[in-house]
């Protein structure tokens, strides 16, 4: 190690998700002495995998959003350029009150980019298309005033009921395992109010923001999402090899449950052991972060975030060469008020990847059914209900809904392997106004000196978004 890197100051990240790692990994550039504490034997957090019937899964987030660069050039940074892969163009379905329909693919959070599109006009028939399309001669203040309000308050405002039921539940559902109504849109969908003051819609600005007019795209034209060959999760292996190889200490089973100020820096207990350093990054879930910050930093006393919901990921690898034709694209994204299906959504794993239907083998598919959204209830009633069930419960659930969303029956005898990972509150839940509380913690956070907050609950939920926000935040910490 050169001279200069031995005077800067150590560094501690807490947390060891996709959040925590790409911190360590700019401190590290930055010349800094970096230690990462991890809580658990894994490192990744959501950004995880599992091993199923002998094929390696991601068992958390298994995609990242296109509408930024931010994902790719990191892939890129680390050597995996050549793994950036565009699911399948089939694209996916969305499960309606009267069955299935194809699911637009020009929307953000399934608000169209036109509404007289005919995959639109098939999910919401010419009354809700109709009715979606005043958009254009409303007002552009109607949804893009100062006050906040929630994605389903913007949504039925400016396009009505059936895009807001038929359309951005299911995905909402899907992707942030909230109701719409809960969820502050400025959280959710950054700019997008700010879209529609300087486009003039909701439509336009929907439209603006699926051509890229934020940056390059790099996957397919069309498709929002892209993956890595063999899992997202070769993107912390990568990251923890160049950690490695650039001297950072990476410790597992080490929960931090302390922190305090100290005259010229922060003093971290994790276990039995101690850390001081002049520079402290924590990369925690929300509750977590705000809870062990508090001692040090009386003034965030009340402002912790409410709990995320409780998700469940059944995975199913079954043997029955029906799915061979992928029956509903890359899977099933369930509006919420439809009749007997307890999964909001379903990937069809291997019909959405190419690598991975070659690892399973022709006839071998791999189905994830998701489970747990908070509705309009809060948080408290779907977290009860999902504590008293069992797993043999969730599998039960799991092949009567794969029968339902796939229309092929799927059966305990077609099953080579399962598994039910549990997500407990690692989602976090952007209730309306989030947004404002987290730049009054972050205000507050900044006003120490040396202390820096990042993950999801601060950035918005999603890698595009967690990388891009702990890069430009740990830039700012270091100058
Ligand atoms: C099931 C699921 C599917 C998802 N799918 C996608 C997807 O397809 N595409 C996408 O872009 N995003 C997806 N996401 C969201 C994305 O994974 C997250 O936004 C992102 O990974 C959050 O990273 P993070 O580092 O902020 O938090 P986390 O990944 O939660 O990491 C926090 C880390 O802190 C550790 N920790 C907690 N307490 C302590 C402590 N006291 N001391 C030390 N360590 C501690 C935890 O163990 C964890 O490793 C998904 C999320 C989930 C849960």
């Amino acid at each position: 190690m050169g001279s200069s890197m031995t005077a800067a100051q150590p560094a501690l990240v807490l947390g060891g998700g996709i959040a925590g790692l790409v911190a360590a990994r700019e401190l590290a550039a930055a010349g800094h002495a970096v230690t990462v504490l991890e809580a658990t034997a894994e490192w990744g957090g959501c950004v995880g995998s599992h091993v199923v019937a002998g094929l390696t899964l991601d068992s958390g987030a298994e995609s990242f959003a296109t509408r930024s660069t931010a994902v790719a050039d990191l892939a890129a940074e680390l050597g995996l350029a050549g793994s950036i892969v565009a699911p399948r163009p089939g694209g996916a379905w969305v499960q309606l009150p009267e069955g299935p329909r194809e699911l637009p693919k020009t929307g953000v959070l399934g608000i169209p980019a036109n509404p007289w599109d005919p995959e639109v006009r098939r999910s919401l028939g010419l009354l809700g298309s109709f009715r979606a399309s005043w958009d254009k001669y409303l007002p552009a203040r109607i949804g893009a005033s100062a006050e906040v309000t929630s994605v389903a308050a913007l949504v039925r405002a400016r396009m009505g009921r059936r895009v807001l039921e038929r359309l951005v539940a299911p995905v909402v559902g899907g992707v942030h395992s909230a109701d719409p109504g809960l969820l502050d849109v400025d959280m959710v969908a950054p700019g997008l109010r700010a879209g529609i003051r300087e486009h003039g819609s909701l439509a336009a600005a929907v439209a603006a923001e699926r051509s890229g007019a934020g940056g390059r795209s790099v996957a397919k034209a069309g498709s929002a999402v892209a993956g890595l060959e063999n899992g997202m999760h070769t993107l912390v292996a990568a990251l923890l090899q160049h950690l490695r190889e650039r001297g950072v200490t990476l410790l597992t089973g080490s929960a931090a449950r302390a922190v305090k100020r100290t005259s010229d820096g922060w003093r971290v207990t994790a276990g039995d052991t101690t850390y001081d350093a002049g520079l402290l990054v924590v990369a925690l879930p929300g509750p977590a972060a705000v809870g062990l910050l508090q001692d040090a930093v009386p003034a965030l006393a009340g402002r912790s975030p409410e709990k995320g919901p409780d998700v469940r990921l059944v995975t199913l690898v079954v043997d029955l060469p029906e799915l061979d034709r992928r029956p509903r694209g890359t899977g099933v994204l369930v509006a919420p008020q439809t009749p007997g299906i307890q999964a909001k959504a379903l990937t069809h794993a291997t019909a959405k990847w190419d690598w991975l239907a070659a690892a399973a083998g022709p006839g071998t598919h791999v189905l994830r059914l998701s489970y747990g959204r908070l509705d309009g209830a809060g948080p408290g009633g779907e977290t009860a209900a999902s504590a008293t069930e069992t797993d043999a419960d969730l599998l039960a659930a799991a092949l009567r809904d794969a029968c339902t969303l796939l229309e092929v029956p799927v059966q305990e005898q077609d099953i080579v392997g399962w598994d039910v990972v549990r997500w407990q509150g690692a989602l976090p839940f952007a209730a309306v106004g989030h947004k404002a509380r987290v730049a009054g913690v972050r205000k507050l956070c900044a006003a120490e000196a040396g202390l820096a907050l990042v993950g999801g609950w601060v950035a918005g939920n999603g890698l595009a978004a967690v990388v891009t926000d702990t890069r430009k935040e740990i830039r700012s910490l270091l100058t």
